[in-house]
Parts: structure tokens; C-alpha cells; sequence
């Protein structure tokens, strides 16, 4: 990798640093890397009351707020230095698919917050932006040509959650155009790891194969129903790469208001995924194939060769290494919900 600048090269240790979305499953990874480093001076907001939230990192400062409220906004960014936007109402496809309103309102948050955080000066301004930008008639067949960056136009996204994106993408370009805030765009493609929603309605498929796993092999009825026929591709990104990418981005000075792909290129089959998730678990199930469900489209991966010329660097965690991880977080929140302690739960 080049030595790239990051938060740690370019901030000061007592810099706030806000972060939206904290109580959420990227965000608050990485609020956890950032106070690992030694930042003392972390803003951390959602707007889930605070015992929901997956992680809460001791020193940070937390606080429960709707950032689709202009107000709200404005005192989540004062005084801060750089803000990382990954607020959004969103989860995987049986969400998106069904619910593009509250989708599509996700607008209101980046709208409110990029402004206040002009406004209050800040320095730097992150968008989590998403594969689903980009256009989906390139998207229609498994064996995928990988997606690059100028695939997103003309535009086709996903319906509700992909134009949001889309959209939310050009505000950050604009403030940087014709108000010079520093803003970065990544384009993540699936993130998964621990610390994430594995229930409810919102996960998505390496945390909700987990789980299913994890349920037929505690039933006693070895039987996983899968959505679609198994045979979509996609890539799936570990979190730890997430947050280091988020990092590197943000700080780049070639990146500015350039939206780039950040995603794993290691493609898999949704049905080589469960066996995989098998092999960890030691079992092996009847699969059932649900072909009404909800399945996105036919294949999708990460064209990286622009973060590999920009940063000389990728997403490179192998997926079975970062399942196992995965596997034994989901397994023991599983367990003590069993047995009865309290675990945060996906919100529907
Ligand atoms: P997540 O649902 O775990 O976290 C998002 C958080 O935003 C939640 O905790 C939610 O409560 C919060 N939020 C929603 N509306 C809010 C509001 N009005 N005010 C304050 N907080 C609000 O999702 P995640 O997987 O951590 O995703 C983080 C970001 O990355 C999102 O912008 C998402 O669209 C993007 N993204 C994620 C993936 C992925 O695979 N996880 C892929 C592409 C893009």
C-alpha cells in the first residue's frame, strides 16, 4: 500500500470527529477504530435510544438524535472538524425492496447534515454511499462484468434507496464545487462482520444465512430456505476493510468529491456462501429454494481497479476468514438470547 494520508496523519488527537449512524453496524466499527487510535474527542449519533445501539465505545460522547431534523443536525456537528455521514434507513433486499419511501427519505439526513456541517466549517464530510447507485440493467446477469466507477450513468439505480444515493452522492460533489467543503464518496458493495443486525427483517445475507443455519441446527429441523435460486453473485466486504477504506478515502486529496468503489472483488454464489457457512457450523442442511422472495439483482461485483491506482490498496479480507468471525458473533448473540439476556434486536 502507499503511505496514504489517514485521520491519524492529518488530524490532531482532541479534533472532534462526529460520526452518524454510531448506533448502527459500519458506524460504530468505526467509532470503535478511530477511539482505538486515540482520538479522545468523538461525537457519536443515532437516532435508536442508546441501549440499542450494537456497540458503545467508553469516552465517546453519544447521543440519541433524528438527523432527518435540521436542528438535530446543527448540534450533532458543532465544533466538529470532519463528519462521516452514515445515517440511513436501510437494510438488505427484503427492506429495500418493500419500503423505498422511508428509503428515499433517508434525503432528509444527508441533506441537513451536509449543510450544518458547511455551515460549522467543517473540514472534511463523508458519504456512505452504495453499489446500489449504480445502474441496474448492467446488473442482469450472474456471470457480472464487475461494476466501475462511471457504470452509475446513465443513470438506472435501484429504485428508492439507490436514487437516494444517487442524489445524496451530487450533493456532496456540488458542496465541493461551488462551496469548496472537502467531501468523500465511497460506493460500499455488502459489508458484513460482527457487531451488525442479523435479525429482524433488515440483515442481510451472510448475517441471515447465519442465522438460519444457526436455527436449523437448534430446531433440529435441518432445512434452510434460501431467497431466489442461489445462483446470484456478489462480493461481500468485511467491516475491518470498511473502516480502514472509509479512512483512506476521506483523507485522500485525489479522491474529493470523486465517488469510488469500496468493496471486496472476491464474488461467490449465494449457494457457495451457504456452504461455506455450513462448513464453519459443521453441518449440512436440505436447501429450499424460495423464488418469490426478494433477491436484488442477478449478479453484482467491485470493479476496484481505481482504489488499486489511487490508493494501491484494497478491500482483501478473504470471505472465509471473515465468516468465521462472523459466524461466532451471530452464534453467541444467538445463544444469550436464549438464554435470556439482553441483546440488541434488528428494528423492523
Ligand atoms: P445500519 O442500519 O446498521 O446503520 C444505519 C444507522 O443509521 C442505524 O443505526 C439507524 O438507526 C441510523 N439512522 C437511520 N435514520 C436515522 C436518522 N434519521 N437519524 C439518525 N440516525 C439514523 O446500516 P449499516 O449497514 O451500518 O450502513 C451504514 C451506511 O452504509 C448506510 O448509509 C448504508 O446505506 C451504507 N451501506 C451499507 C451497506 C452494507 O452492506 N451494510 C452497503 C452499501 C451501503
Amino acid at each position: 500500500m502507499k503511505s496514504n494520508p489517514t485521520a491519524a496523519t492529518t488530524l490532531n488527537k482532541n479534533d472532534l470527529i462526529v460520526v452518524a449512524g454510531a448506533g448502527g453496524f459500519i458506524a460504530g466499527s468505526l467509532v470503535r477504530y478511530f477511539a482505538d487510535q486515540g482520538f479522545t474527542n468523538i461525537r457519536a449519533v443515532d437516532k435508536k435510544p442508546l441501549p440499542q445501539w450494537y456497540q458503545r465505545v467508553p469516552g465517546v460522547e453519544s447521543l440519541s438524535l433524528d438527523l432527518s431534523y435540521r436542528d438535530n443536525c446543527k448540534r450533532a456537528v458543532e465544533g466538529a472538524v470532519e463528519v462521516y455521514n452514515l445515517a440511513a434507513d436501510m437494510g438488505g433486499m427484503g427492506f429495500i425492496e418493500r419500503f423505498r419511501v422511508e428509503c428515499l427519505r433517508s434525503i432528509l439526513i444527508n441533506t441537513h447534515l451536509i449543510d450544518e456541517a458547511y455551515k460549522a466549517g467543517v473540514e472534511r464530510y463523508f458519504f456512505s454511499s452504495s453499489a446500489c447507485a449504480y445502474n441496474t440493467e448492467l446488473q442482469k446477469d450472474p456471470n457480472v462484468r464487475a461494476l466501475k466507477e462511471s457504470d452509475a450513468y446513465p443513470a438506472m439505480a435501484e429504485r428508492g434507496y439507490g436514487w437516494e444515493k444517487l442524489m445524496s452522492e451530487m450533493f456532496c460533489q456540488e458542496y465541493w464545487a461551488e462551496r469548496q467543503m472537502k467531501t468523500a464518496i465511497a460506493r460500499f458493495h455488502n459489508v458484513y462482520g460482527p457487531n451488525g443486525t442479523w435479525d429482524g427483517g433488515r440483515e442481510k445475507a451472510p448475517a441471515a444465512l447465519t442465522r438460519k443455519v444457526l436455527e436449523a441446527m437448534d430446531s433440529g429441523d435441518l432445512e434452510i430456505n434460501i431467497w431466489g435460486d442461489g445462483n446470484q453473485t456478489r462480493s461481500f466486504m468485511y467491516v475491518d476493510d470498511c473502516v480502514k477504506g472509509i479512512d483512506l478515502i476521506m483523507h485522500s486529496e485525489a479522491l474529493i468529491a470523486t465517488p469510488i468503489n469500496l468493496g471486496s472483488s472476491e464474488l461467490v454464489s449465494i449457494n457457495e456462501l451457504v456452504s461455506m457457512i455450513e462448513n464453519i457450523a459443521g453441518v449440512k442442511l436440505k436447501r429450499k429454494y424460495d423464488l418469490d422472495a426478494p433477491q436484488g439483482v442477478a449478479g453484482r461485483n467491485s470493479d476496484n481497479t481505481f482504489i488499486q491506482e489511487v490508493l494501491g490498496w484494497e478491500p482483501d479480507t478473504l470471505l472465509q476468514k471473515g465468516m468465521e468471525k462472523t459466524y461466532a458473533w451471530i452464534s453467541r448473540q444467538y445463544a444469550d438470547r436464549k438464554a435470556g439476556k439482553y441483546v440488541p434486536a434488528g428494528i423492523h
